[in-house]
């Protein structure tokens, strides 16, 4: 299992509107809200990846509130029309403030007793390039 696995993961589990059944965790993508199903054992088979709410490129960090479920089509999406531009563009400033806003509305500890991977230790975004 990959980083990005591991952190969407983490993610999801400490999302309080993912719900863990069946050995998935399912709930919305952060933009569109289209319910995804991250398997416990096997993330990489999702459709989910990792957001990072302020990007990388722009030195977010894989703080776990910063980071949270999407589709891959919405995550590509925001990366290609806004995380290359200026981190003072109101645009993005706009749509990072309303991520961060649900992130931090739904922000829960991780449930215990489940077998997730270690979480991976925070990494400034900048010394990684996509
Ligand atoms: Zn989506």
């Amino acid at each position: 299992m990959n980083r990005a696995q591991r952190l969407l993961l983490w993610a999801a589990a400490t999302d309080a509107a993912f719900d863990l059944a069946e050995e998935a965790f399912t709930g919305p993508c952060i933009h569109c809200r289209r319910k995804l199903a991250i398997p416990l054992r096997d993330p990489g088979a999702s459709t989910a990846t990792v957001e990072h709410i302020v990007p990388r490129h722009h030195g977010g960090t894989d703080d776990l509130r910063n980071l949270a479920a999407a589709c891959a089509r919405c995550n590509s999406g925001k990366g290609v029309r806004l995380d290359h531009r200026r981190r003072d563009d109101p645009t993005l400033e706009r749509v990072i403030a309303a991520l961060r806003e649900t992130r931090h509305a739904r922000f829960r500890d991780a449930p215990e007793g489940l077998p997730l991977p270690p979480l991976p230790p925070v990494e400034r975004g900048r010394k990684r390039r996509r």
